[in-house]
């Protein structure tokens, strides 16, 4: 490292079924653009840590997915958001879990990362780390959540779905919609250095109080010097396997990506099944890959001009 590399980024919407409309899906394909714009437009002046934390935000921003102003609820209907990012630059991780202020959690994950002592802040302290630093407040739940919400709790009140959750509500979340659409981003910069960066709303209909893996270092994001990585999917699953962390070092030692996403989600198929997870991985060189075991995962990669959306 330290030589001159070509910048490239990479961006997921998450893994999951995806059932779209011609116009959703449009629209997605569109958000995957804008998110990897994002990313190269910081690289002319910035790390990969700002081209991570860019994309992430403009996905954020989109209220299509399920992070920042598209976020999920918890059983009680109300939005709770967790993030994480990583930069090899400094070696330093940061991230937030359990906040409900901000609209951009990502800003305050960065804000851990760069400016304090430690790598996770929660719950209502974080909120009103964020309100201080005058980061923008989340609205709540954006139009579509509350219909989806409004649906499933019409649902278990006709006894159509278990109401015993919250295994149960894991059942019903993966029947009715698959894993969400947390999103995340991986890059790498001129200086070849590289940052991973994940956010959402978590699982639908979680009990109030959870948290993902997606703020969790090693889980559901992991940068070192030679690779990065961003995990979706069930967030239990992916805490007790360590997915980032272990697709970023197997990628690491192999020298092959795509190989490494390929061999670590098939031994976490086996463990936990199907329909169940996907990760992003990028390295040192730029290439960059996308594995999931569910239905799609929306990704794309941005290199030398080379511009592709897949997973969909
Ligand atoms: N991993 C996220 C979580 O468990 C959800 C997702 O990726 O859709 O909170």
């Amino acid at each position: 490292m330290g030589v001159l590399v070509a910048p490239a980024v990479a961006v997921h919407a998450g893994a999951g079924r995806w059932q779209l409309d011609p116009e959703t899906e449009e629209r997605l394909r569109k958000l995957i653009r804008d998110a990897l714009e994002a990313g190269m437009e910081a690289s002319r002046s910035g790390s990969a840590l700002d081209m991570v934390v860019e994309a992430v935000k403009v996905m954020e921003d989109s209220g299509l997915v399920n992070a920042g102003l598209g976020s999920t609820v918890d059983l009680s209907g109300s939005v709770s958001m967790d993030a994480g990012v990583m930069y090899s630059g400094t070696g330093r991780a940061g991230a937030v879990a359990y906040v409900r202020y901000p609209r951009n959690p990502v800003l305050l994950a960065r804000y851990v990362l760069e400016s304090t002592d430690h790598v996770l802040l929660v719950g209502e302290a974080a909120d009103r780390l964020a309100e201080r630093l005058g980061l923008s407040r989340h609205p709540g739940p954006a139009e579509r959540v509350r219909r989806a919400y409004e649906e499933a709790m019409r649902r278990a009140r006709a006894g159509e779905v278990p109401q015993r959750f919250y295994a149960r509500s894991l059942e019903l979340w993966l029947r009715l919609f698959g894993p969400g659409d947390t999103v995340g981003a991986v890059a790498v910069d001129s200086g070849g250095e590289l940052a991973a960066a994940t956010s959402t709303g978590g699982v639908f209909l979680k009990m109030p109080g959870r948290v993902g893996d997606s703020p969790i270092v090693g889980a559901g994001f992991y940068a070192s010097k030679c690779a990065a990585a961003s995990a979706t999917g069930i967030g239990e699953f992916i805490a007790i396997f360590g997915l980032s962390r272990r697709i970023v070092e197997a990628a690491c030692a192999s020298g092959d990506p795509v190989a490494s996403a390929r061999r670590l989600v098939e031994e976490f198929t086996r463990l936990f099944g199907s329909g169940t997870a996907g990760v992003l991985v990028i390295d040192g060189e730029g290439r960059a890959h996308g594995e999931y075991n569910t239905q799609a995962m929306p990704w794309g990669y941005s290199a030398g001009g080379v511009v592709r959306v897949l997973g969909i």
